[in-house]
């Protein structure tokens, strides 16, 4: 399934073959990034073989929400997007989409969003990508946390599910994914502990009702935030019902560290509950840097290396990286890729993403200032005082964008993802040498260009919270306190972060 070969043909030619079609896609990918392209000039790469992807699910989660890029951006964009994550090999896209904010299905702004989360599938689907959708076990226009032991609210949420369900009918949804909490729960003496038992209850009720539209469709039952206790009951709980779900998502990253450390390690000795599929959720888009990916492009790539062997030691088969924006995008590649082959390194795979996304005269400077920018994983920065290594380091990324830049042909120079870097790499070395506010706590001039070309490329309007608007902040002195999960081990998260997802 969803392999390709690249093999020579007669007189030069050159054939690629998909063992259906998203391998074709996938084949399609492998040999334009093997390719050398220049104005008036192309010359194909030399690499010919066969390859198949060892991980057989493959999910973007594009969170489109918040006013972020998913929900703002042009559908043409988006469509784009998609198609390169499909090239890279993506195989499943999956939404939310929060109609619980609204009082009524027929509202006209839930109607709206409606319209627009169905694109991005829809733009999916038109490339050969399967499609998902989110759902939380209990949110409800009646609240977040509606108890399904209460008089009624049962029979509501499975009449709000059926609403998006026939929403979605002309998607032909493949996958179904059910949500415990960030919204939802209950602690009622009925539901608790809800992961294990009220959670439960209700999803295997919505994956029946899933199945009734959708008879192929597949089940993935998230285990976002649950305690230890709550994964351990599943063994039981799955064990004497397996069959309604198919996949089973652990939060394997990141979460309450004391509680995933005994999950994993359970997870480790006993496989997954009810022999699941395990699936893992990596966290690319809200650590390290906050606005989410405010300053530009996100580089964090010594985290999803440990991220990722840590996947690979818990035996996870598929997965699904949360994805806030499109700052991230490397983050999204180096995990498709090294799921698609565990042969590959990480390494590796930034190396092919740097030569194709920006350009091939950038290395091996690219791949010294992306090591740079990971060192740079902070939230509170505007009244930070920086060291003289710090103030140095600032200064060789802006000195390599001016450097380099003007070498590149225009549509390099000119494209998203060269824009996000660059606009960083000046950003950084403008704040780390003192330059990035005026005596009043303004922006300069030239900081203000960069955050203005950043929230330009992220389509930001009146909808965009604080979270994904570009800009420098001190987060501590915020006074409402955000929670974000960041990269300090340890941490103990009181609240949840964010939004709905
Ligand atoms: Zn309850």
């Amino acid at each position: 399934m969803e392999g390709y070969e690249i093999a020579d043909g007669k007189g030069g030619e050159i054939i690629i073959t998909g063992n259906d079609e998203r391998g074709l896609l996938y084949g399609v990918g492998a040999f334009l990034r093997a390719a050398r392209f220049q104005p008036g000039s192309f010359a194909p790469g030399a690499w010919r073989g066969k390859s198949a992807p060892e991980s057989p699910l493959r999910i973007a989660y594009l969170a489109s929400h918040t006013g972020n890029w998913y929900e703002n951006a042009p559908h043409e964009a988006v469509q784009r997007y998609i198609e390169e994550l499909g090239l890279w090999g993506y195989n499943t896209v999956m939404i939310c989409c929060a109609t619980e904010q609204f009082a009524s299905f027929s509202d006209p702004k839930a109607q709206k969003l409606i319209t627009h989360v169905r694109s991005i599938l829809e733009a999916s689907k038109k490339i050969g990508l399967k499609t998902a959708l989110v759902h939380c076990g209990n949110n409800t226009a009646l609240g977040t946390h509606a108890c399904p032991h209460k008089p009624g609210v049962r029979e509501r949420l499975l009449r709000e599910w059926t609403e998006v369900l026939e929403a979605f009918r002309p998607v032909a949804l493949d996958y179904a994914c059910f949500w415990p909490y960030d919204n939802g729960g209950c602690n009622c003496e009925f539901c608790r502990p809800w992961g294990s038992n009220g959670y439960i209850s209700i999803c295997k009720e919505m994956a029946a009702k899933f199945r009734e539209f959708n008879p192929k469709g597949e089940v993935i039952l998230s285990s976002w935030r649950f305690l230890a206790g709550e994964w351990h009951n599943l063994y039981d709980v799955l064990g004497k019902d397996p069959g309604w779900a198919q996949y089973m998502l652990a939060n394997s990253c990141r979460g309450f560290p004391d509680d995933v450390a005994k999950a994993n390690a359970e997870t480790i000795a006993r496989g997954t509950p009810g022999k699941l599929t395990l699936m893992c959720f990596p966290e690319i888009s809200m650590a390290g840097m906050y606005p989410w990916g405010g300053r530009g492009a996100a580089f964090r790539t010594e985290a999803v290396k440990a991220d990722i062997a840590q996947a690979r030691k818990l035996g996870v088969a598929s997965i699904m990286p949360y994805s806030e924006g499109i700052y991230e995008d490397v983050s999204k590649v180096l995990w498709v890729q090294a799921f698609w082959n565990s042969k590959r390194s990480v390494d590796e795979i930034l190396e092919e993403y740097v030569r194709y996304e920006y350009d091939p005269q950038v290395l091996p400077g690219a791949l010294e200032v992306i090591k740079l920018l990971g060192t740079m994983q902070e939230v509170s920065l505007k009244s930070k005082k920086f060291s003289a290594l710090e103030t140095q380091r600032g200064k060789q990324c802006g000195d390599f964008v001016e450097q380099i830049e003007p070498k590149f042909p225009a549509h390099v120079r000119a494209s998203w993802r060269w824009k996000l870097f660059a606009n960083r790499c000046r950003l950084e070395s403008c704040l780390r040498q003192g330059r990035a506010f005026k005596p009043d706590g303004a922006y300069t001039e030239e900081a203000k260009r960069c955050l203005d070309e950043i929230s330009k490329i992220y389509c930001v309007d009146e909808r965009t919270l604080p979270f994904t608007k570009p800009g420098i902040l001190d987060r501590k002195a915020g006074g409402k306190k955000q929670v974000v999960d960041d990269e300090t081990p340890g941490v103990k998260h009181p609240k949840k972060k964010g939004k709905a997802k």
